[in-house]
C-alpha cells in the first residue's frame, strides 16, 4: 500500500512538473516526422515538377514541331493552289487570245467548266472595263476594284499573275460567315493584242474561304486556325477550327496580327509577338511561299496542343498532391505516435527515477521483480529488472551488478531457493508482508529483515527493511523489562509471567512447588553505613550466593531492595524446600568483604508451598512474604514455612509499619515531657522525653504498641532524628524564653547504633540549636548494649565525648551486671519500674533497690528511679539516698507547654508531706492519651 501510494504521489508529481520540459527535450523528435515529411514532399514536388517541365517541353516542342510542319504543308497547299490558279489564268489568256474574242466564258461554264463552288467569278474584261463575257455577273466587284485592276495591267507590261484582295463589301458585311458573300481574291492577268498592246483583263475571283480548305479536325481541334498572309500581312484567308473566318474585320480588330512574320518560316508560341484577337494563345508555325508573296500561318491552340500534356500533368498533380496528403497523415500520425511513445517512456522513466530517487534515499532496499512465463503461461523465473543501491547493498554489490539477475540461477542456495516460492505465493495472493530471521550463510550481512511483496501486473515490487537493529532493541527491552539490571537475575516482572504457567504445569502434573522469599537482614545498614555502590556489589554477591545453591531448573528473582524470591519447581516435600533454605542459610554465614571491611549478613527466609499454602501466584507471594517477616519479627537469620495463624498478627504489623512511614512523612509525631526531681530537695532537677503518636484515626498511639514496630523496620532511625530534632528545637525555644534549662534525657534503641549514625544526629541538633551538650542525656536499655556490643560501645563513647552524659534505661530487666556496665563509662542508671514498685509491698524489693543503689554510688553513678507512683515509694527511695526519682506521683508525662509551667516552679515535690494530688496538666496529658 505504501509502495504504490509512494509511486502515484511521485509519478504526479514528476508528470506535472516535466511536461513542458519533455517538449523542449523532445523538439527534435516533434520536428523529424514533420522535416522527414517535408523533405520527402519537396522531393516528390520537385520530381513531379521536374518531370512535367520536361513533359511540358516535349510538348511544347511537339506542338511547335507540328505548327511549323502543318504550316509547311499549308505553304504547299496554297503553292499548288495558286500554281494553278496560275496556270489556269494562263490557259484561259490563251484560249481566249486564241478564241478571237469568241471564247463564250458563262457557255463553258454551263458545260462544266468554272463551275466548282471556289470560282466566284472568271470573266474577261475589255480595256474599258466592261465584262466581255463572265461566268457571273460583275455586280460583286466594286467599280474602283475594276478600275484598280484595269490601272494596274494597262501601266505594267507584264502578263504576270496578279492576285489581289477584294475589298469588304459594305453591302455585305464581313461577318457574314455563309460564304456566299464573303471577300474574294482576285487572279488577274493583262491581255494584250497581237501587237502586244493592252487589250484588257483576264480575272479569276477565288471565294477567299477556299484557300483555307486545307484543313482537318484531328489536327486543327476547334481553336486551331490557318491563314494566309499577303505581302503587306494582310489576310487573305483564315480559319479558326471548321469556321472560316471573314477576312475583314469590320469595325473589330483582325483576327491575327501578323507583324510578327519576319522570316520566311518559323515557329513560335504566341504571347507577347503574336497577338489573337480572340486572346487565345496558340503555337503559330509559318512558311512563306518561295514563288508568291504569300505566307502560309497555322496556329494550334495551346490548350489543345498541351492537352495531353495537361492530361498528364493533371494525373502527376493528383497523384503527387494524394502522396503528399499521404505523407503529410503519416508524419503526422507518426510524430503523435512516437511523442506518444516517447511520453510513456518518458512517464516510465520518469516514475522509476522518481521511485529510484526516493528510495536512494532510505536504506530500504527497492526492488522491482519481472515473472518470466514459460510456453504455457506458467513462472518459470524472476528477473530483477531493477532495484536502488540499497537493495543491493544489502547483497553486497552494486546496482548494476544485481540487474536482469534470474533467480534461478542461484535456486542452489536455500535463500533463494524460499525466495522463489515466495514470490511464486506473493504472484498469487498479490502481497505479503513478514519479518524473517535469516538463517546463517544467507547473502545478507544482516540478521533481520522485513520483506514485503505487492504485486503489479506482472511485476512485484519488494521492499527490504533491515530490521536487525529494532529487533535487537525489542529483544533487548524484552530482557529488560523481564531482567533486573543490577544483577541480571530475573525481575518481579518476569517471575509474574512466568509463575501462573508454572503453576499451571504444576496443576496438571500434579507436583508441589516452593516459593522461598528472602530478605537480606542488615543490608540497609550496610547501604547506609557504606553507600548505595557497596550495597550494589554486596547484592551481587548475594545474588551469586543463592544462584550457587539451587539446581538448573530453579530460578532466583531479585523482586527489589534486599529482597528475592527463590522458585523451586518441583519439589516433593517441606524438606526439599527446608534444605535449600539451609543451604542459603550457610550460604550468607561467609561474610561479605568490602574492601577490607568484613560485613556479616543473614538472610530471614519465609516459605509457602503450592498447592498447600496457596493455588495462584500473588497468593503465594504474599505468604511467602508474611513467613519471612515472621522470621524477622522473631529476631532473623531463619527460616520458616508459612502459617495461616501467622497471617493476621503478621498482617496487622506490616500496616502498622506502613502507617509509620506515612506518621513520619506526614509528621504526625510530638514529644513529652516528664520531669524528674532530686529525691531530697523535691526540685525539677531534670526531664524525660517521651514520644507520642497523634494518629489521625485512632488518636494518641503510645510507643509500646509502635516503637518495637518501627524498631524492626529499621524506621526507628528516621523516628529517633526526629525526637532528638523535636528536643534541641523545644530547648532552644524554652532558652529563648528565658527559661532555666534543665537536662533532658532522651531514649535511643539499640537499633539506631546500628546504622551508626546516633552521634552525629546528636551533634548536628546540638550545633544548630545552640544547646550545650551538658543539657542532653541519652538513655539505653540494657539490652541494647549488650546487643550490638561493638557498635554501641563505639558510638556510645563518641556521645559521650560530645559532653552527652549516658544514662542505663530500664535497669534490672536484663542479666548484666553493673560490672559489665561499667566499660560502657555510663553516667548513671534508671531503676526499672518493676523495682520501685516493689518498695513498700516486699522486703526483697526494698533489698534490691538498696543493693544497686550502692553499687552504683561506688561506681560514681547517679541513680534514678522510675515509676514513683506513691508517697511511701518517695519516702523509701528518700531514706535508700537515691538521687533522683520520676513517676506518677510527681507529674505524668506532659505536653511541653505545660512543662513549661513545671519548669518556673521548679519545687515539684511538697516537702515533707506532698498536700496535693497531681498536677492538672498531668491529668491532661493522660486523657489524650491511649491506653
Ligand atoms: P521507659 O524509657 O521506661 O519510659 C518510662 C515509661 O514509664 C513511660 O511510658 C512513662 O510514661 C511511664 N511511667 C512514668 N512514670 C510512671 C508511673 O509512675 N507509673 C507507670 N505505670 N508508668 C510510668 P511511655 O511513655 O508509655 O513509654 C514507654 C516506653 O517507650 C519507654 O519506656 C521507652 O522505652 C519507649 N520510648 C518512649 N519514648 C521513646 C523514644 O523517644 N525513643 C525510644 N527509643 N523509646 C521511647
Ligand atoms: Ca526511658
Ligand atoms: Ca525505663
Amino acid at each position: 500500500m505504501f509502495l504504490r501510494q509512494f509511486v502515484n504521489n511521485n509519478n504526479a508529481a514528476v508528470v506535472e512538473m516535466s511536461r513542458a520540459d519533455f517538449l523542449k527535450a523532445n523538439l527534435r523528435l516533434i520536428l523529424a516526422w514533420p522535416l522527414l515529411g517535408v523533405a520527402l514532399c519537396a522531393v516528390l514536388w520537385t520530381a513531379t515538377m521536374l518531370q512535367l517541365e520536361a513533359e511540358k517541353k516535349v510538348a511544347q516542342q511537339q506542338a511547335l514541331d507540328s505548327v511549323s510542319s502543318q504550316s509547311k504543308a499549308y505553304g504547299q497547299y496554297l503553292l499548288r493552289t495558286l500554281e494553278q490558279m496560275d496556270q489556269l489564268t494562263l490557259q484561259l489568256k490563251y484560249e481566249w487570245e486564241n478564241s478571237r474574242g469568241h471564247l463564250r466564258l458563262d457557255q463553258l461554264k454551263t458545260q462544266g467548266m468554272y463551275a466548282l463552288p471556289q470560282f466566284a467569278i472568271v470573266a474577261i474584261l475589255d480595256r474599258k472595263g466592261q465584262a466581255v463575257t463572265a461566268t457571273a455577273p460583275l455586280t460583286r466587284l466594286r467599280t474602283n476594284e475594276r478600275s484598280d485592276f484595269l490601272l494596274r495591267h494597262w501601266r505594267s507590261n507584264s502578263s504576270a499573275l496578279r492576285i489581289a484582295l477584294g475589298r469588304a463589301n459594305e453591302a455585305a458585311p464581313a461577318a457574314t460567315a455563309t460564304g456566299i458573300d464573303e471577300t474574294l481574291v482576285h487572279f488577274t492577268r493583262r491581255l494584250e493584242d497581237e501587237d502586244g498592246n493592252f487589250d484588257g483583263v483576264l480575272l479569276i475571283s477565288i471565294h477567299s474561304s477556299y484557300f483555307s480548305e486545307f484543313y482537318d479536325s484531328v489536327n486543327f481541334g476547334k481553336l486551331g486556325m490557318s491563314a494566309m498572309v499577303g505581302e503587306e500581312g494582310e489576310l487573305f484567308s483564315t480559319r479558326l477550327g471548321a469556321r472560316v473566318l471573314p477576312v475583314h474585320a469590320g469595325q473589330g480588330t483582325a483576327f491575327l496580327d501578323t507583324s510578327f512574320l519576319e522570316t520566311d518560316s518559323g515557329a513560335m508560341e504566341s504571347g507577347s509577338r503574336v497577338a489573337f484577337s480572340d486572346k487565345q494563345n496558340r503555337y503559330v508555325g509559318w512558311q512563306a511561299l518561295k514563288a508568291y508573296p504569300f505566307t502560309a500561318v497555322v496556329g494550334f491552340a495551346d490548350s489543345e496542343m498541351l492537352h495531353p500534356y495537361q492530361e498528364t500533368r493533371t494525373i502527376y498533380m493528383g497523384i503527387a498532391f494524394a502522396v503528399t496528403l499521404l505523407l503529410l497523415a503519416f508524419t503526422v500520425i507518426a510524430t503523435v505516435l512516437s511523442l506518444r511513445l516517447a511520453w510513456r517512456h518518458h512517464q516510465s522513466e520518469g516514475v522509476r527515477n522518481a521511485y529510484r530517487m526516493a528510495t536512494e534515499g532510505t536504506s530500504d532496499g527497492f526492488f522491482i521483480i519481472s515473472a518470466l512465463r514459460g510456453d504455457d503461461g506458467g513462472i518459470v523465473d524472476f528477473e530483477i529488472v531493477d532495484c536502488n543501491e540499497p537493495g543491493a547493498g544489502y547483497f553486497g554489490v552494486r546496482r548494476e551488478q544485481l540487474l536482469g539477475m534470474r533467480l534461478q540461477s542461484r535456486a542452489h542456495e536455500p535463500y533463494f531457493r524460499d525466495l522463489i516460492h515466495n514470490y511464486r505465493a506473493a504472484m498469487v495472493s498479490g502481497f505479503s508482508e513478514e519479518e524473517i530471521e535469516l538463517p546463517d550463510g544467507n547473502p545478507f550481512k544482516l540478521r533481520w529483515i522485513r520483506r514485503r511483496l505487492v504485486r503489479s501486473g506482472d511485476r512485484l515490487a519488494v521492499t527490504l527493511q533491515d530490521i536487525s537493529t529494532a529487533k535487537e532493541h525489542e529483544r533487548d527491552l524484552r530482557r529488560l523489562a523481564n531482567e533486573d539490571g543490577l544483577t541480571g537475575l530475573p525481575n518481579r516482572y518476569w517471575l509474574q509471567q512466568f509463575l501462573p504457567g508454572a503453576l499451571a504445569r504444576a496443576a496438571i502434573t500434579r507436583h508441589m512447588l516452593a516459593l522461598l522469599f528472602i530478605d537480606l537482614d542488615g543490608f540497609k545498614d550496610i547501604n547506609d553505613t557504606q553507600g548505595h555502590a557497596e550495597g550494589d556489589k554486596v547484592l551481587r554477591a548475594a545474588s551469586l550466593r543463592l544462584k550457587a545453591v539451587l539446581r538448573p531448573g530453579d530460578h532466583v528473582v531479585r523482586l527489589g531492595g534486599d529482597e528475592f524470591v527463590v522458585v523451586l519447581d518441583p519439589v516433593e516435600d517441606d524438606s526439599r524446600a527446608e534444605q535449600v533454605a539451609q543451604r542459603i542459610a550457610i550460604a550468607f554465614d561467609e561474610p561479605f568483604y568490602l574492601g577490607s571491611e568484613r560485613h556479616k549478613m543473614g538472610a530471614s527466609i519465609g516459605i509457602s508451598l503450592y498447592p498447600r499454602d496457596g493455588a495462584e501466584t500473588e497468593v503465594l507471594l504474599k505468604n511467602a512474604d508474611i513467613a519471612m517477616y515472621a522470621v524477622k519479627v522473631a529476631g532473623k537469620g531463619h527460616h520458616r514455612f508459612f502459617q495461616p495463624e501467622l497471617f493476621e498478627t503478621i498482617r496487622s504489623r506490616r500496616e502498622l509499619e506502613q502507617s509509620l512511614v506515612a506518621a513520619l512523612e506526614q509528621d504526625q509525631f510530638l514529644v513529652v515531657y516528664q520531669p524528674r526531681v532530686d529525691a531530697m530537695s523535691g526540685q525539677l532537677c531534670s526531664m524525660e522525653a517521651l514520644v507520642r503518636w497523634r494518629h489521625p484515626q485512632h488518636g494518641m498511639v503510645p510507643p509500646l504498641e509502635f516503637i518495637p514496630v518501627a524498631e524492626s523496620s529499621g524506621l526507628i532511625s528516621q523516628l529517633g532524628e526526629v525526637v532528638i530534632e523535636k528536643v534541641c528545637q523545644q530547648m532552644a525555644h524554652w532558652q529563648a524564653s528565658g527559661l532555666e534549662l534543665v537536662p533532658v534525657s532522651i531514649n535511643v534503641s539499640a537499633r539506631q547504633f546500628g546504622r551508626g549514625d546516633v552521634h552525629q544526629v546528636l551533634a548536628s541538633a546540638l550545633a544548630r540549636h545552640r544547646i550545650d551538650a551538658r543539657l542532653i542525656e541519652v538513655e539505653i536499655t540494657e539490652s541494647a548494649m549488650m546487643d550490638e556490643q561493638n557498635r554501641a560501645v563505639e558510638q556510645l563513647s563518641a556521645i559521650r565525648a560530645l559532653g552527652v552524659r549516658l544514662l542505663v534505661d530500664d535497669f534490672g530487666t536484663g542479666y548484666s551486671s553493673l560490672s559489665q556496665l561499667q566499660k560502657f563509662a555510663m553516667d548513671g542508671l534508671k531503676i526499672d519500674r518493676a523495682f520501685t514498685m516493689e518498695l513498700g509491698r516486699s522486703e526483697q524489693g526494698e533489698v534490691f533497690v538498696r543493693a544497686i543503689l550502692s553499687m552504683a554510688h561506688a561506681l560514681g553513678m547517679s541513680v534514678v528511679a522510675e515509676g514513683v507512683e506513691t508517697r511511701e515509694q518517695l519516702d523509701i527511695l528518700r531514706a535508700l539516698q537515691c538521687n533522683e526519682v520520676q513517676g506518677y506521683f510527681i507529674s505524668r508525662p506532659v505536653p511541653a507547654e505545660q512543662m513549661q509551667v513545671l519548669m518556673r516552679k521548679r519545687f515539684l515535690i511538697p516537702l515533707p508531706v506532698p498536700v496535693s494530688p497531681p498536677y492538672s496538666p498531668v491529668q491532661g496529658e493522660e486523657n489524650n492519651t491511649v491506653s
